[in-house]
């Protein structure tokens, strides 16, 4: 059984515990091989989105992000360097939540905190208010320029990995 994340806004309430269950189940399940080792947590950010049907049903939705590795397999090495950014998580289920309307979104939960630059900008414009649950917070683990725990440190224990 997963750990309760954190919340952002402090107001939000309980994330819905699906979703740490389900972004850990799209990790063990994960083929060819799970995303459970050192490497692929800190490689791979899940994010799961809470949401409901227009008839009332709830659900939740996975989604991993798309790393650098992977493009470079799929459509050859970025032009230039710094096109090699990768895809989030997040952005992703951004993008599916737009081109599937009749899906209201009631929760993020992402392993990691949304990105500062990329995605917590995307989702404070294009889905205000929406609550975010996160485990990885990068800036609570940064001093003095060091990094005192990467996401797999932290997901190993959530997780009970
Ligand atoms: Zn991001």
């Amino acid at each position: 059984m997963p750990k309760i994340p954190s919340c952002w806004p402090d107001e939000a309430g309980l994330c819905d515990k699906r979703l740490p269950e389900e972004a850990l189940r799209i990790r063990r399940e994960h083929k060819p091989e799970p995303l459970t080792s050192e490497r692929y947590l800190n490689g791979f950010n899940v994010s799961v989105w809470l949401y409901r049907e227009s008839g009332g049903r709830l659900d939740c939705k996975g989604f991993l992000n798309t790393t650098i590795g992977e493009l470079n397999r799929r459509f050859g090495p970025a032009q230039t360097p710094d096109a090699e950014v990768g895809f989030h998580s997040e952005m992703h289920a951004g993008q599916w939540f737009k081109e599937h309307r009749t899906l209201k979104p009631l929760q993020v939960f992402s392993e990691r905190i949304p990105c500062p630059y990329m995605c917590a900008h995307m989702l404070r414009n294009d889905f205000p208010g929406l609550p975010w649950f996160y485990y990885y917070n990068r800036r609570t683990w940064e001093q003095g320029g060091k990094l005192l725990k990467y996401p797999a440190d932290v997901l190993k224990s959530v997780y009970g990995l």
